[in-house]
Protein backbone atom coordinates (compact mmCIF):
# COMPACT_ATOMS: atom_id res chain seq x y z
CA UNK A 1 0.00 0.00 0.00
CA UNK A 2 1.14 3.53 -0.78
CA UNK A 3 0.48 6.53 0.76
CA UNK A 4 -0.39 8.37 -2.66
CA UNK A 5 -2.25 5.82 -4.54
CA UNK A 6 -2.75 2.46 -3.96
CA UNK A 7 0.83 0.91 -5.03
CA UNK A 8 2.61 4.36 -4.46
CA UNK A 9 4.01 6.34 -1.69
CA UNK A 10 5.46 10.02 -1.64
CA UNK A 11 9.14 9.04 -0.52
CA UNK A 12 9.65 7.15 -3.74
CA UNK A 13 8.71 10.41 -5.31
CA UNK A 14 11.22 12.33 -3.27
CA UNK A 15 14.23 10.23 -2.94
CA UNK A 16 17.22 11.52 -5.04
CA UNK A 17 20.34 9.79 -5.25
CA UNK A 18 21.82 13.32 -6.69
CA UNK A 19 20.81 15.14 -3.30
CA UNK A 20 21.84 12.80 -1.27
CA UNK A 21 25.14 13.09 -2.91
CA UNK A 22 25.31 16.74 -2.12
CA UNK A 23 23.31 16.46 0.72
CA UNK A 24 20.87 18.81 -0.41
CA UNK A 25 16.80 18.53 1.14
CA UNK A 26 14.74 17.74 -1.73
CA UNK A 27 11.13 18.04 -0.32
CA UNK A 28 8.52 19.50 -2.08
CA UNK A 29 5.77 22.11 -1.11
CA UNK A 30 2.19 21.19 -0.42
CA UNK A 31 1.00 22.39 -4.43
CA UNK A 32 3.90 20.08 -5.66
CA UNK A 33 2.87 17.44 -3.09
CA UNK A 34 -0.70 18.10 -4.71
CA UNK A 35 0.72 17.67 -7.42
CA UNK A 36 2.75 14.42 -7.32
CA UNK A 37 -0.13 12.41 -5.58
CA UNK A 38 -2.26 13.26 -8.85
CA UNK A 39 0.70 11.98 -10.93
CA UNK A 40 0.76 8.82 -8.83
CA UNK A 41 -3.12 8.66 -8.70
CA UNK A 42 -3.53 8.97 -12.58
CA UNK A 43 -0.59 8.12 -15.46
CA UNK A 44 1.55 6.15 -12.73
CA UNK A 45 -1.33 3.91 -11.08
CA UNK A 46 -2.54 3.41 -14.22
CA UNK A 47 0.05 1.69 -16.00
CA UNK A 48 1.24 0.25 -12.66
CA UNK A 49 -1.88 -1.27 -12.87
CA UNK A 50 -1.34 -3.08 -16.52
CA UNK A 51 2.54 -3.92 -15.81
CA UNK A 52 2.82 -4.37 -12.21
CA UNK A 53 5.77 -3.15 -10.02
CA UNK A 54 7.47 0.26 -11.30
CA UNK A 55 10.20 1.83 -10.04
CA UNK A 56 10.17 5.61 -9.57
CA UNK A 57 14.39 6.79 -10.70
CA UNK A 58 13.50 10.32 -10.98
CA UNK A 59 10.72 11.99 -9.21
CA UNK A 60 10.28 15.43 -7.96
CA UNK A 61 13.57 17.93 -7.58
CA UNK A 62 14.05 20.86 -6.21
CA UNK A 63 15.43 23.50 -8.94
CA UNK A 64 18.95 23.12 -7.02
CA UNK A 65 18.69 19.02 -7.14
CA UNK A 66 17.68 19.44 -10.43
CA UNK A 67 20.62 22.00 -11.88
CA UNK A 68 22.86 19.12 -10.72
CA UNK A 69 21.40 16.37 -12.97
CA UNK A 70 23.06 16.47 -16.40
CA UNK A 71 20.63 16.81 -19.14
CA UNK A 72 17.43 17.61 -17.20
CA UNK A 73 15.95 20.96 -18.57
CA UNK A 74 15.54 23.43 -16.05
CA UNK A 75 12.41 24.61 -14.70
CA UNK A 76 10.86 21.91 -16.48
CA UNK A 77 8.02 19.33 -14.66
CA UNK A 78 10.20 17.05 -12.43
CA UNK A 79 10.66 20.53 -10.60
CA UNK A 80 6.52 20.75 -10.38
CA UNK A 81 5.95 17.64 -9.21
CA UNK A 82 4.28 17.19 -12.22
CA UNK A 83 6.77 14.59 -13.61
CA UNK A 84 8.22 11.66 -13.22
CA UNK A 85 10.71 8.57 -14.83
CA UNK A 86 9.07 5.29 -14.75
CA UNK A 87 11.32 2.05 -15.63
CA UNK A 88 8.73 -1.14 -15.05
CA UNK A 89 10.56 -3.78 -13.55
CA UNK A 90 8.95 -6.92 -15.22
CA UNK A 91 8.58 -5.50 -19.13
CA UNK A 92 10.98 -3.85 -21.39
CA UNK A 93 10.59 -0.01 -21.90
CA UNK A 94 9.21 -0.55 -25.60
CA UNK A 95 6.56 -3.22 -23.98
CA UNK A 96 5.82 -0.54 -21.42
CA UNK A 97 5.52 1.95 -23.95
CA UNK A 98 3.06 -0.19 -26.09
CA UNK A 99 0.79 -0.10 -23.46
CA UNK A 100 1.48 2.92 -22.59
CA UNK A 101 0.60 4.40 -26.11
CA UNK A 102 -2.81 2.29 -26.41
CA UNK A 103 -4.24 3.50 -23.32
CA UNK A 104 -3.52 7.26 -23.77
CA UNK A 105 -5.09 6.35 -27.25
CA UNK A 106 -8.01 4.73 -25.90
CA UNK A 107 -8.48 7.50 -23.63
CA UNK A 108 -7.83 5.24 -20.43
CA UNK A 109 -4.07 7.00 -19.57
CA UNK A 110 -4.54 10.80 -19.30
CA UNK A 111 -0.83 12.48 -19.34
CA UNK A 112 0.43 15.37 -20.37
CA UNK A 113 3.49 14.32 -22.27
CA UNK A 114 5.01 10.89 -22.30
CA UNK A 115 8.56 10.44 -23.30
CA UNK A 116 10.36 7.05 -24.72
CA UNK A 117 13.97 7.54 -25.67
CA UNK A 118 16.32 5.24 -27.83
CA UNK A 119 19.36 5.65 -25.17
CA UNK A 120 17.93 5.91 -21.68
CA UNK A 121 15.91 2.72 -20.10
CA UNK A 122 13.18 4.87 -17.64
CA UNK A 123 9.91 6.39 -19.45
CA UNK A 124 8.95 9.80 -18.35
CA UNK A 125 5.59 10.92 -18.43
CA UNK A 126 3.80 14.24 -16.66
CA UNK A 127 0.17 14.95 -15.47
CA UNK A 128 -1.47 17.94 -14.63
CA UNK A 129 -4.54 18.06 -12.66
CA UNK A 130 -8.01 18.48 -13.54
CA UNK A 131 -8.40 22.00 -13.46
CA UNK A 132 -4.82 22.70 -12.61
CA UNK A 133 -2.46 25.37 -14.44
CA UNK A 134 -3.65 24.35 -18.04
CA UNK A 135 -5.02 21.38 -19.54
CA UNK A 136 -2.95 18.49 -20.42
CA UNK A 137 -1.07 18.25 -24.04
CA UNK A 138 -1.73 14.40 -24.39
CA UNK A 139 1.75 14.57 -26.07
CA UNK A 140 3.16 10.95 -27.00
CA UNK A 141 7.20 11.89 -27.68
CA UNK A 142 10.43 10.12 -28.90
CA UNK A 143 13.68 10.72 -28.56
CA UNK A 144 16.21 9.10 -30.77
CA UNK A 145 19.42 7.85 -30.07
CA UNK A 146 21.94 10.49 -29.93
CA UNK A 147 19.42 13.12 -31.16
CA UNK A 148 18.02 16.42 -28.95
CA UNK A 149 15.62 16.70 -30.67
CA UNK A 150 12.30 14.72 -29.85
CA UNK A 151 10.38 14.02 -32.49
CA UNK A 152 6.03 13.05 -31.95
CA UNK A 153 5.65 9.54 -31.95
CA UNK A 154 4.32 8.16 -35.14
CA UNK A 155 5.33 4.59 -35.63
CA UNK A 156 2.84 4.57 -38.42
CA UNK A 157 4.91 7.02 -40.29
ZN1 LIG B 1 11.93 12.87 -16.72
Amino acid sequence: MGDLSANFSLHEFTRSGTAQRYRLDNIPDDLQRAAIAELANNPCQWLRDQLGRIDVTGGFVTPEVNALIAGRTQGGQHERGEAADLLPRYVDRWYAWGVLVAGVLHGLMPIDQAIVYDDKPHIHVSYIARGGRRPNRTQLLYLPSGSRDYLPWQPWA
